[in-house]
């Protein structure tokens, strides 16, 4: 049972940032996981109020704050033509409505679930997370980072120029995913595919050895074992290592080949 000893509508991220210094309090996001731990929780820190659940969107990027909702995110009509629908694709299978409806962008990539697709698919994209005392930092950089009690303020997507597809494998809708899998083209022909669910977080692996610099069926499926031969992939009551090794060069050949035009 999660207990909570007093609870704080802060008015500024300063107010918010020295709370959280203390070991017993926490930042909420949607509260879906956080009330799934056995935990006495001293101060409850809700940023509600600092207008953070927005979308906010120019020429150059999205910024995304962190209370808006994965839901919001789904919904997004600029979002999934700049991705071509694979930010919804990410999210649609998370739960349920209801769910998608409360839990946040914020509590999402702060804890860099391994089984996250969210967190899969932005890392396809030339995302950043903005973190109050830490900065700007390359969703890359941050997915391998320590738990620090920072706050995490907004994701920032820039509008690069690619083509991403993502795609997933469940045993029944709406468990955990067994693998994610997200592809991107970038303008300058680069590919990578960012793998989840391994069960660990995501990895991107690049096409360094320009295997697909000739998008050939041929090449894509040389691709996606190169890909599957980069990983690491560890059992659990999901699926096998060996499985989910499996399940990613179907996944990675399936998604890239509904990018590419194939000859
Ligand atoms: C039953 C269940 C099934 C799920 N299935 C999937 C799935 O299939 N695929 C998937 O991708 N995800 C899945 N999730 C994860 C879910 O989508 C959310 O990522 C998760 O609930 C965390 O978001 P939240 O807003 O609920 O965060 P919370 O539970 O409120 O917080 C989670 C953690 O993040 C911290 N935190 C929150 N916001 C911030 C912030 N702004 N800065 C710093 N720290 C912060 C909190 O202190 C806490 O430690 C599932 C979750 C549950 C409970």
């Amino acid at each position: 049972m999660l207990t909570i000893k007093d609870y704080i509508l802060v008015e500024n991220l300063e107010e918010a940032y020295k709370l959280n210094q203390n070991i017993n309090n926490v930042i909420l996001g949607g509260t879906g996981w956080l009330k799934l731990q056995n935990r006495n929780i001293g101060k409850a820190i809700d940023l509600s109020n600092l207008g953070l659940d927005k979308i906010i969107e120019d020429d150059e990027k999205y910024v995304i704050g962190c209370m808006t909702t994965l839901r919001d995110i789904e919904l997004n009509k600029s979002l999934n033509e700049f991705t071509k629908g694979a930010i919804k694709e990410s999210l649609r299978h998370i739960v349920g409505v209801q769910f998608r409806n409360s839990v946040t962008i914020g509590g999402s990539i702060y804890s860099r679930f391994g089984f996250s697709d969210i967190l899969t698919s932005l890392l396809t994209l030339d995302t950043y997370v903005e973190m109050y005392k830490g900065g700007i930092i390359p969703l890359k950089d941050f997915v391998d980072m320590k738990y620090d009690k920072d706050i995490l303020v907004n994701i920032i997507i820039k509008k690069s120029k690619r083509l991403v597809g993502y795609s997933s494998f469940r045993n029944q809708t709406t468990d955990f995913p067994v693998l994610t899998c997200g592809v991107a083209i970038l303008d300058n022909g680069k590919i990578l595919a960012s793998i989840g669910a391994r069960p660990h977080r995501a990895r991107v692996v690049e096409d360094n050895e320009n295997i697909l610099e000739v998008k050939s069926m041929e090449n894509i499926e040389k691709f996606a074992k190169y890909v599957s031969n980069s990983l690491k992939f560890d059992s659990n009551m999901r699926a096998s290592g060996e499985y989910r090794k499996h399940l990613t060069e179907v996944l990675v050949k399936r998604t890239l080949k509904n990018l590419v035009e194939v000859k």
